[in-house]
């Protein structure tokens, strides 16, 4: 059996444990010693010192009794801000929130303890199963800086296939797709000059940023693609013409050609525009798109496992992106599971008993499955 008193204890626990991105050093010492008590092989890498973390990313290697290839797990030990001092306060009707000032935390705690627990179930039932790797990554919220950071070389995955646990919804869905994310910033150089005395001698560098903002169109371009103008920044006084702006926003796309060209249309428009100002643009791929097939076994164990537990086994794409993109960088092929998170990223995030108990159990069947 699951044992629900045991994961909701857990659960809370680890939600009193703050770790912000680069600051998992607690949270990563306390997992540590759980999954060894599990029974497995843990050490962590050098992540930390490589992101100016101060931790690494775990890695956790269990043999099993399955003649079967290895599967991996993964999930993060960060979470986003205002996370200091959080309390999971648990709600009659099953549901799990924060005091209301923090984040919960259940991004990805969530998948933290569905891992441990559905693992912890198989051990102590004495049930087979194949071999399992669990990696559980840090600064995860900072565009998968953790993942990036990752010792594949010295802790080289032996999976070939992941399933990362880092979604929203109940457990059940999973995404297939997601997107390819390019950061991009216009720094338009203008002249600056007296607004009284000179004006003709300067170049009015708001001026150019400004048409060509007005040309462009953010939001979403297609049914794959968005686009958006997030910040523009500079002016230093009414009475001078400005001589720099700068004007930033991202490019996501599941078709990584698609996202290329449209930060190519944003660089032209930004060069056409310009007028006598010079404009320097640069670019800053976050993560790229993957597609794993749904007749992919990573898939259809999936399916199989929904199947058994009732579960609808919904297969999505999903515009954002998560540690399942940068593994797919590395030849994993995986999917990324939802696991009963709601409104994370906000101080009304929460979880629900109900779902962290589903989320064990469909790890637990993840790896009862011999094909
Ligand atoms: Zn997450």
């Amino acid at each position: 059996m699951i044992r629900q008193e045991r994961i909701i204890n857990e659960f809370c626990e680890l939600v009193s444990i703050d770790s912000p991105s680069y600051k998992e050093r607690m949270i990563t010492d306390v997992i540590k010693r759980r999954l060894e008590a599990i029974g497995f092989k843990v050490q962590e890498d050098d992540a930390g010192a490589k992101t100016g973390g101060n931790a690494g990313n775990i890695y956790a290697y269990m043999a099993g009794k399955l003649d079967a290839e290895p599967i991996l797990f993964c999930a993060h030990t960060d979470t986003v801000e205002p996370s200091g001092g959080k309390r999971a306060v648990l709600h009659e009707d099953g549901r799990i929130t924060s005091t209301g000032d923090t984040v919960l935390g259940g991004d990805d705690l969530c998948g933290i303890v569905e891992i441990m627990e559905g693992i912890r179930h198989l051990e102590e039932e004495g049930i087979p199963h194949r071999p399992v790797e669990v990696v559980l990554m840090a600064a995860e919220e900072v565009f998968g800086k953790g993942a990036k950071a990752y010792d594949y070389e010295g802790r080289g995955l032996r999976s070939k296939e992941a399933y990362v646990i880092d979604m929203s919804g109940p457990a059940g869905s999973a995404a297939i797709a997601a997107p390819t994310l390019i950061g991009w910033e216009a720094r338009i150089k203008g002249v600056a000059a007296h607004a009284g005395f000179a004006p003709e001698t300067g170049i009015n560098a708001i001026l150019a940023a400004s048409r060509a903002v007005a040309l462009l169109s953010p939001g979403r371009i297609s049914r794959d693609t968005t686009m958006n103008i997030g910040t523009i920044k500079e002016g230093i006084a009414d009475n001078i013409v400005p001589d720099s702006c700068i004007v930033k926003g991202e490019v996501r796309s599941l078709n990584h050609g698609k996202a290329l060209e449209t930060i190519e249309q944003i660089r032209e428009t930004f060069k056409a525009q310009a007028g006598p100002s010079e404009v320097e643009f640069l670019v800053e791929p976050h993560i790229y798109a993957y597609h794993t097939p749904e007749d992919h076994p990573v898939v259809k164990r999936f399916i199989r496992a929904c199947d058994k537990l009732g579960l609808p086994g919904t297969l999505v794409s999903t515009l954002g992106g998560s540690d399942n993109n940068v593994l797919a960088q590395q030849g994993i092929t995986g999917i990324v599971l939802s696991c009963g998170m709601y409104n994370v990223h906000s101080t009304r995030e929460y979880t629900c008993i109900e779902d962290l108990l589903k989320g064990a159990e469909l790890v637990a069947e993840l790896l009862k499955d011999e094909e």
